[in-house]
């Protein structure tokens, strides 16, 4: 018979967070298992120090190099892989000679953890049980005296050991968050704090539950002074909304959604709308925004842009912060226009802001059909609610002539029936029957239809307000696949003239 294996959790730090199986566990064990860097010190062999005997078979595991930071140069892997390879035939003989074996773990054995290698390597081939532990992410949120998640809100954990950008795109869209492996990272986390905006919330817990703790506002502390047994805590946004914020303190954030929802907003645009105190919006693209407590939410029709801009400024110059919300990218025949209009007025002047970009419908279209928009093309609004008709007619014949690729938002509602067919004879007066067009409904929504067809084909009934049309210049391609699909693409050569 073999032995059996453990991964026991010990907790943070304080031995008395150790869960009374933990304790059981390491009481009936035959060996005791622990790894440490060349120092030689443990410290999850300091926590479970009062339950190990005389008696206790210690098999130290050491590093044969620090683990601290993961920007070592080539070798580092496999010396790393050698390691656990004799960590674990060490175990493996002991096991093999029935004895069992607890190998201890600060916090929790499957959380970022060294007993994770030993498991990889050991779980299939002896009978294994893990002892979950208390995280370093409870304990941190416990001794901070904070909410960390409620509601709907997201947490996010994220190793202080990413690159900055990626550091900054997390955090950005995180609504709660944890940053572990601190240490020499701390000051690149901090960077990447401040570009999110979130320096301001973030909170600093060093050695939680250990003697040394210490615990504050991350960005009063000396980045000389951060050890590895840190994190940085973005806690709970409910309930500590704008009262906290100061006057003048306000903004507009400009946003699209993307052209439907959640896979394509991006991380920035999805931490501006977690953060903004008001939204202000289209009914439809608000909808698409989850819900949070303690936000509110201004709905309207999409009729009068400039009132919904002026509604917007006027909230950010009391003090709020506002996310102006539309669908796809908002400078694309979108609110960000109107908002910039306004805020070109003298009592705007002061009111920050900032324009996020989002994933527009054309391109959305382009990727499901393809690559239509690899080459050259023009983006075009059919609506003539707000520009005459004669002038979208000339920019048609124009961007033809031109040969250009079109993306044609807008081309037809309930109210605007005609503009397709009109739209569709003058194409035809300078473009092949044959050439291919895309049409792309509610694209990531629901209902997406995309179908490539020919320009004769284009049949303008089809057509509606979540519709947007791609026609291909002389020298688009549409190619049908083994699959019964049809790709298109606009090569990115172009014949001598
Ligand atoms: N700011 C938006 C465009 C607003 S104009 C953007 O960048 O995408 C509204 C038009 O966008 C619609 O009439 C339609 O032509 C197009 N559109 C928006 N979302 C779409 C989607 N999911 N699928 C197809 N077309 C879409």
């Amino acid at each position: 018979m073999t032995g059996r294996l453990y991964g026991v959790g010990l907790g943070p730090g304080d031995p008395s967070l150790m869960t009374l199986r933990a304790a059981e566990v390491i009481g009936e064990a035959d060996v005791v298992a622990y790894h440490s860097a060349r120092h030689g010190r443990s410290l999850a062999r300091t926590i479970a120090a009062k339950h190990i005997r005389e008696d206790h078979i210690e098999e130290l595991l050491m590093y044969p190099i620090t683990v601290e930071t993961t920007d070592h140069p080539g070798g580092y892997r496999g010396a790393l892989d050698d390691f656990y390879e004799e960590a674990a035939a060490r175990l493996a003989a002991h096991l093999d000679a029935g004895r069992t074996v607890a190998v201890l773990a600060e916090g929790d054995p499957l959380f970022y953890g060294s007993y994770q290698h030993m498991h990889k390597r050991l779980a299939h081939r002896y009978p294994t049980e893990v002892v979950p532990g208390v995280t370093s992410v409870s304990a941190a949120a416990a001794r901070l005296g904070e909410p960390l998640c409620e509601a709907e809100e997201t947490l996010t954990i994220i190793p202080g050991t990413l690159p900055e950008d990626e550091l900054t795109a997390r955090l950005a869209a995180a609504d709660s968050a944890v940053v572990m492996k601190l240490g020499r990272t701390f000051p690149t986390v901090r960077r990447a704090l401040e570009r999110a905006g979130r320096l301001d919330d973030a909170r600093y817990v060093e050695r939680a539950t250990m003697a040394g703790e210490r615990t504050g506002e991350l960005a009063s502390v000396d980045p000389q002074s951060v050890p590895y047994f840190s994190v940085a805590v973005l806690p709970s946004r409910v309930d500590t909304g704008p009262a906290v914020r100061e006057e003048g303190s306000g903004e507009v954030v400009v946003v699209g959604t993307g052209p439907a929802g959640a896979p394509w907003l991006t991380p920035e645009s999805r931490g501006a709308l977690a953060g903004a105190d008001d939204l202000v919006g289209y009914t439809t693209y608000l909808d698409r925004v989850p819900a949070r407590p303690g936000q509110r939410r201004h709905g309207s029709d999409n009729k009068v842009e400039s009132e919904r801009a002026e509604f917007a400024l006027d909230l950010a110059r009391k003090g709020r912060r506002v996310a102006v919300v539309s669908g796809g990218d908002p400078g694309v025949f979108a609110m960000a226009t109107a908002v910039l209009e306004v805020a070109a007025q003298e009592p705007y002047a002061d009111v920050p802001v900032r324009v996020l970009p989002g994933v527009t419908a054309a391109n959305a279209a382009a990727a499901r059909a393809g690559a239509p928009l690899g080459h050259d093309y023009a983006t075009i609004s059919l609506s003539d609610r707000l520009k005459p008709w004669e002038v979208i007619a000339e920019r048609l014949r124009a961007a033809c002539a031109a040969d250009l690729v079109l993306a044609l938002y807008n081309p037809g509602s309930r109210s605007r029936t005609w503009q397709v067919a009109k739209a569709r004879e003058l194409l035809l007066e300078h473009r092949a029957p044959d050439t291919p067009v895309v049409v792309a409904r509610d694209v990531g929504g629901p209902e997406e239809s995309v179908r490539v067809l020919r320009l004769a084909d284009l049949e303008p009934s089809e057509v509606d307000m979540r519709t947007i049309l791609l026609i291909g210049s002389s020298q688009t391609q549409a190619v049908a696949r083994a699959d019964g699909s049809t790709v298109t693409w606009t090569p990115r050569r172009y014949p001598e003239a």
